[in-house]
């Protein structure tokens, strides 16, 4: 029999939307149960994007359980939890002009002569609230779109939340966004600050945290405010269109989704969308977007929805936003390997939701391009990235541009800066700032995954002297650790069997630990499975680490520098006499595909295509998804198209199954 799968070898697409799921719902958890994101919407939005697109072409690892299907968060169990018979969707996205009239062509397909309501997004968190006979009885979270959590309480205290409508309604359930005003969040923020507390990042996310609280009393002094924008149910009343239901709704009491308004065609939608856009800055709350609904109630049934959103509306997001402030000075770090960044300290701005006081100015090149210097006025960006960037200059205060010291903040050694290099680093190997930058990179993750030395504990060790070297980390005095303030015993054990067990890791994970230039956890492997062996590794020639398929020159000639030094000789023997492994331990490979490039196309007899694609991988091969001159065969099923014909035009080898198999054997 033949062995295809050489461990549970995925390919890169599969490998890709794991890791992206993964990520999502990481970031979702953070953002939604935690209220504490790490990263920025835009940045999010854009990785849903690409998996959601990943997904589409590669229909075959789509499922179910994706975040590109899910809504929002889960209901936390210290609440109560109500079921939601009207779900909460979600709502489908659009960052362009295009995207919204590729929105409008579908609309138009089963709604014709449909009109819009535009209205602007507010960035808060999605309720539902509910009365009967008048009387608000419960008020509850989205969760998940089917169950969120009763907070009937807290929104109880919000002063635009009405007890009471102008009219006993039987049954009504409306849906909005709870948010915190600008000036509300100022003050929350001002008093976290005061009190030593971890302030909130942005007004979302007060909002949420300052609505998911056990205490009523805490909701009420965070300064909540409400906009209500949809009729989720009602009973006693009919309403044929939302542009009428929102007007209900203001009759009824509650303070309705301000500027809504009725257009008849897509680029009056468009327009009033740039109208929003442009009161955005002044506005006394904060919108992530504006959202365009078809009125007609009529229309939206025919449209219905998907597993997360209806097809009836779409959200504009609105594109970075940038403000101009001033440059009042310019901080610079040395990183784990010696390069000196520099980070602009600004007065403080509202930008995108957060508070901007930092900025990124990447390195002495950019500062010279753009002529910035500290007292300048600047524009800052905020595009994807947590750390906002500067721009421009826009209004020149300084002499000049900013000239980075001369010698190194940390430790005082001279800098340099190499030729066809932007980066200006510190090359002294014993430079505190970069020994521990060093050791971080050393235990994390996908390096020697020593769980219990994260950043913190590993400056406390330190700090007290415990570790002077990266190969101390296996020579640790546990019994001093056991001493130390915040720890036990207990704790100092728990380190020792992480850093035990690091012992056993795979060379690829040693060698990435090693932090050498330009070598990721991906070379790191690949350089680890090709010698197997670190004393292979140390006693070869840029040549002999150029067979390896995907190194290139300046990575070959990285691996060889870093370990021609004298200071990794000894790191790697130090780490040997520790008993640290220094063999590979994945499988041998056979790498018969190896340099070979794959197209799949058509329905395989007996294989689904991913089945072969992981063939194609365990053989050291590679699979694309389009064909061009560099495709080695087009592995085709039946009703293969145009790839089959763009082959045929190219001239590469078309294969079948059997003919594809003949070569695994
Ligand atoms: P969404 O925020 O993009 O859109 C849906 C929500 O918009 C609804 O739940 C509703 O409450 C709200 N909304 C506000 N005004 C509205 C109006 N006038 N009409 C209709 N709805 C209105 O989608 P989502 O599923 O709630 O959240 C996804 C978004 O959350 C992402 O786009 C991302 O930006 C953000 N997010 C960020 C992170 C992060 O780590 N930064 C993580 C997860 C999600």
């Amino acid at each position: 029999m033949i062995n295809y799968f050489i461990g549970d070898i995925m390919t890169e697409i599969e490998k890709k939307i794991t890791e992206l799921r993964k990520t999502l719902q990481y970031h979702s958890n953070r953002y939604y149960n935690d209220d504490a994101p790490e990263i920025e919407d835009f940045e999010y939005d854009m990785m849903m994007r690409q998996l959601k697109k990943l997904e589409e072409e590669y229909p075959e690892y789509d499922t179910p359980d994706s975040p590109t299907k899910k809504v929002g968060g889960k209901a936390d169990n210290s609440f109560e939890s109500v079921v939601h018979t009207v779900r909460m969707e979600s709502l489908q996205d659009a960052f362009s002009e295009d995207e919204i009239k590729d929105f409008d062509n579908r609309v138009k397909e089963v709604a014709a002569g449909r009109h819009y309501v535009v209205e602007p997004k507010i960035d808060g968190l999605s309720v539902s609230l509910e009365y009967r006979d008048g009387v608000f009885f419960r008020g509850s979270t989205r969760g998940d779109g089917n169950v969120g959590e009763d907070v009937s309480g807290n929104l109880r205290v919000i002063h635009n939340v009405p007890l009471k409508l102008n009219k006993p309604i039987p049954y009504i359930e409306v849906r909005g966004e709870v948010y915190m005003p600008k000036k509300s969040f100022e003050k929350v923020v001002d008093r976290q600050l005061l009190n030593d507390e971890k302030p909130f990042k942005n007004p979302r996310n007060a909002a949420a945290g300052s609505l998911r609280q056990k205490d009523s009393s805490v909701t009420s002094q965070r300064g909540l405010d409400i906009f209500i924008f949809n009729i989720q149910q009602i009973e006693g009343v009919t309403l044929n269109s939302h542009k009428k239901s929102l007007d209900f709704l203001r009759e009824l009491g509650f303070n309705t989704v301000p500027s809504y308004k009725r257009v008849d065609n897509i680029d009056d939608a468009i327009n009033e969308i740039n109208l929003i856009g442009e009161k955005r800055g002044s506005l006394e709350f904060d919108i992530d977007g504006a959202v365009i609904k078809v009125d007609e109630f009529d229309y939206r049934e025919r449209l219905g929805s998907t597993a997360k959103y209806p097809k009836w509306a779409v959200a504009f997001k609105y594109p970075p936003e940038e403000k101009q402030t001033k440059l009042l000075d310019i901080e610079i770090a040395v990183g784990r390997t010696g390069v000196l960044t520099p980070t602009a300290l600004l007065e403080s701005v509202h930008l995108a939701g957060t508070t901007v006081s930092r900025a990124t100015l990447h390195n002495q090149d950019f500062i010279n391009e753009k002529g910035i210097g500290i007292g300048d006025i600047v524009t800052v960006r905020k595009a994807g990235d947590i750390i906002p960037e500067v721009l421009c200059v826009n209004e020149k205060h300084s002499d000049g541009s900013y000239v980075f010291p001369t010698h190194c903040p940390s430790c005082g050694e001279k800098v340099i800066r190499e030729a066809d290099e932007a980066a200006i680093r510190c090359i002294n190997p014993d430079c505190p700032a970069q020994l521990l930058r060093n050791l971080i990179h050393f235990c994390s993750r996908d390096a020697m995954d020593i769980e219990g030395l994260g950043p913190a504990i590993i400056e406390t060790f330190v700090n007290e002297g415990l570790i002077k070297n990266t190969f101390d980390i296996y020579n640790l005095d546990y019994d001093k650790i056991a001493t130390l303030e915040g720890f036990k015993e207990t704790s100092a054990n728990n380190i020792k069997k992480s850093v035990e067990n690091s012992k056993d890791n795979d060379l690829s994970k040693l060698i990435f630990a090693l932090g050498i230039r330009h070598i990721g956890a991906k070379a790191a492997k690949l350089l680890s499975d090709h010698f197997r062996n670190i004393d292979k590794i140390m006693t070869s020639a840029v040549d002999d680490i150029l067979m390896i398929d995907g190194y290139g020159k300046i990575m070959a000639e990285s691996v060889v520098e870093y370990f021609s030094t004298d200071s990794a000789k000894e790191l790697v023997d130090k780490l040997k006499n520790s008993g640290v492994n220094m063999l590979s331990k994945s499988e041998v490979k056979d790498t018969r595909f190896s340099g070979m490039t794959f197209v799949l196309t058509g329905t395989l007899p007996t294989m689904k295509r991913n089945e072969a694609a992981k063939i194609i991988e365990s053989f050291g091969g590679k699979t694309s998804s389009s064909v061009s001159k560099k495709t080695t065969y087009v592995l085709a099923g039946e009703e293969a198209g145009s790839k089959l014909d763009k082959a045929n035009k190219l001239g590469i080898e078309i294969i079948d199954e059997e003919t594809f198999l003949g070569m695994t054997k």
